[in-house]
């Protein structure tokens, strides 16, 4: 049959469009959003104020290379800056990567609770994502290497992984990327890497510095509170950084955010303070989550997965319902095949504990 109408390629109407947490409680005065894994200490001062001084020279376009960031990047982590590539936050690289090397019939693998931009990015070139089944709901490394086919083009691997928070040791990074053939392109998602503190996790850095054949993807939205800029950025062999730079906008990443990046990313003092605001009220959410009788995943990132029973009354979407009522906006997470579980994102100590508060409540435990 001729279309009577512009058809979008194959693929493209499969998506199932993102839907980003929600950020409003409808009728309550004070809301504290919980569904994005937003820092709740907010972005650098100084960043701030670097972001602000751009608003005088508006007309200028931004420099398209973002070296002045980049350079500010491989200062912080010790990194050739011509293997860096910005982007407006990962989404923008990791659409980038799927645009570069994936084509109509190629294969994508993702884990089963992996973070939804994957199947998405992937879709969007005409290929096919192919799920890899979990364990404990943490990437398989087994079932990724079954899930292997001659069509496989990436791997995307989100370590630690959004929304469960789980993450995979270095050692079983490593022998994912050694049984992965060399013309497979492993893309380690390390968005919440900063706030990982376990001696046999690593990053990506060292895999893709001793790889022809990895990439790394970082971002500015989650331990650096610039989730509104869109930034990211990713480290990448030679020959990945020339690819990607051939199809990226030549102005990707305006110059507010490159501004406020390059601050960001120095202010380390901040980082850590984040950094132990998140260790502290991690721990504490996952034992007092716990001791109400709630499933919680193990997380070593800024959110816990909490995981509620089926029985009426006590679902996640009630619970969910019940907590919006009192202005505590958390995460559901069904698109994410985890219809009774909602995601929480570490917050404030006042959010934390009205939380654990409501959830008492809600379970019939008041404290
Ligand atoms: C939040 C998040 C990102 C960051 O996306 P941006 O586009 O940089 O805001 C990337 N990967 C995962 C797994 C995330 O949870």
């Amino acid at each position: 049959m001729t279309a009577t109408r512009p058809q979008p390629r194959p693929g493209v109407l499969d998506i199932a469009p993102y839907v980003p947490g929600k950020s409003t409680a409808p009728g309550v005065a004070k809301v504290f959003k919980l569904s994005s894994n937003e820092t709740p200490l907010g972005p650098s001062p100084r960043a701030v104020a670097a972001y602000r001084a751009v608003g005088e020279h508006l007309q200028d376009y931004p420099d398209g290379s973002a070296s002045e960031l980049r350079e500010a990047i491989g200062k912080r982590f010790g990194l050739d800056p011509a293997r860096i590539v910005c982007g407006a936050g990962s989404d923008d690289l990791l659409n980038l990567l799927a645009r570069a090397y994936l084509a109509d019939g190629d294969e994508a693998i993702h884990t089963t609770h992996g973070f939804l931009v994957y199947p998405i990015a992937t879709l969007g070139t005409g290929a096919k994502p192919v799920v890899a089944a979990e364990k404990n709901f943490t990437a398989d490394v087994d079932a990724i290497l079954a899930a292997m086919t001659k069509k496989t083009k990436i791997v995307f691997l989100a370590n630690p992984n959004n929304p469960t928070g789980t993450y995979v040791s270095f050692d079983e990074v490593k022998r994912l990327r050694r049984d992965l053939p060399p013309q497979v392109l492993l893309v380690v998602d390390a968005a919440y890497a900063e706030y990982v503190r376990r001696n046999d996790y690593e990053s990506g850095i060292e895999l893709v510095a001793t790889t022809d054949n990895t990439v790394m993807c970082r971002t500015f939205s989650k331990i650096y509170g610039l989730a509104a800029l869109r930034l990211g950025w990713l480290y990448g062999p030679a020959h990945v950084v020339d690819a990607i730079n051939r199809i990226r906008g030549p102005f990707n990443v305006n110059a507010p955010s490159i501004a406020a990046g390059v601050v960001a990313i120095a202010d380390t003092a901040h980082i850590e303070t984040a950094r132990a605001h998140n260790e502290k009220w991690l721990a504490w959410l996952t034992q007092e989550i716990g001791k109400l009788g709630l499933g919680v995943t193990p997380s070593v990132a800024n959110f816990v997965l909490i995981h509620f029973p089926e029985t009426k009354g006590r679902t996640a979407k009630e619970a969910d319902a019940f907590l919006t009522k009192r202005g505590l906006v958390l995460r559901q997470v069904a698109a994410y095949k985890l219809p009774n579980a909602l995601r929480m994102t570490v917050g404030s100590e006042e959010a934390n504990r009205l939380v654990v508060k409501a959830l008492a409540e809600f379970l019939g435990k008041p404290a």
